[in-house]
């Protein structure tokens, strides 16, 4: 059985967390409490879809019609289990819909790969962590992003004193470049991705595992750092080649060049119908789907 066929069950353990909200006064408000599943040592892919989703409003094909839940695809997100706590990559617009679905109450950090809309516009739904966290959440992003960050949400950034707790998102930006950096104590090697003309990303090694979506060009020097991979998640939009996504060919030849054990690929389009796609791919090579579970090796 090869690693991506191979089923990884988690403890649905659920814990609950105790939160005490204070206003401005020191007055006691309200008590609240939190559950959560324990998926430490997992990455889950929390969506798996481009960047309008699958199926597309309106769209009357198969894949967009197809009764099978491994073609409804999520905008694209994942989170990891780590021993101290679960680490965000992305907020994608479906954000609430994904944590509620896989039962995590908890984010304890948040990793960005780019600005675009279909990976920051859910970044509100953070608003109930600070309770919990008893701080604001950390915001891993690149200048560029931040800027984003700081015009779309601007009320985030609001001077005056807030009308209540969680009235909008509490944020501690701190700025990430193409050098490693620990979130949670643990070490994040940043992949430089191109995603078109106007686009960089930040791909994410962390051990021998990498999350690579949004690119249609990987340089030599990035391609070095996904050697030795255990698992590859790698964006593929489709069969036929896009100005800012890897077709399926093209991630193809990138898996060539680095060899993981396992790759999957993700931000998927409505061009891939779940069964048919995985039966043209080497055994090595899986559509990713929403919800996948990903050991961290
Ligand atoms: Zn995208
Ligand atoms: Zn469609
Ligand atoms: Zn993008």
């Amino acid at each position: 059985m090869c690693l991506g066929e191979s089923e990884i069950s988690s403890t649905l353990l659920w814990f609950n967390m105790l939160a005490v909200e204070w206003d401005r006064l020191g007055n006691f408000v309200v008590e609240r409490r939190f559950r959560t599943i324990d998926f430490t040592g997992q990455m889950i892919l929390l969506g798996t879809g481009t960047s309008v989703g699958v199926p597309a409003i309106g769209c009357d094909c198969a894949v967009c019609k197809s009764s099978n839940p491994k073609n409804n695809r999520t905008r694209s997100g994942a989170i990891l289990g780590l021993p101290d706590g679960n680490l965000l990559f992305d907020t994608s617009p479906d954000l609430r819909q994904q944590l509620l679905r896989e039962g995590i109450g908890m984010v304890n950090a948040v990793v960005f790969t780019h600005e675009h809309a279909d990976h920051l516009h859910g970044l509100d739904d953070l608003r109930l962590f600070p309770f919990a966290l008893g701080h604001a959440v950390p915001i891993y992003c690149s200048t560029l992003v931040e800027s984003r960050i700081r015009n779309v949400f601007d009320y985030a950034f609001d001077r005056r004193e807030p009308t209540h707790a969680a009235a909008a998102p509490q944020l501690q930006i701190l700025n990430i470049d193409a050098n490693p950096f620990d979130v949670l104590n643990t070490r994040f090697q940043p992949i430089p991705l191109v995603h078109g003309p106007n686009c960089n990303v930040l791909g994410f090694r962390f051990g021998n595992v990498a999350y690579c979506t949004d690119t249609n060009f990987i340089s030599d020097t990035s391609l070095e750092l996904l050697h030795g991979l255990d698992t590859l998640v790698l964006d593929a939009l489709r069969y036929t080649p896009h100005p800012t996504h890897f077709s399926v060919e093209q991630a193809l030849e990138v898996v060539d060049r680095v060899r993981p054990k396992m790759t999957f690929l993700t931000h998927l389009s409505h061009d891939l119908d779940y069964e048919s796609a995985n039966l043209l791919l080497p055994e090595n090579v899986r559509l990713a789907y929403d919800g996948l579970r990903i050991p961290l090796t």
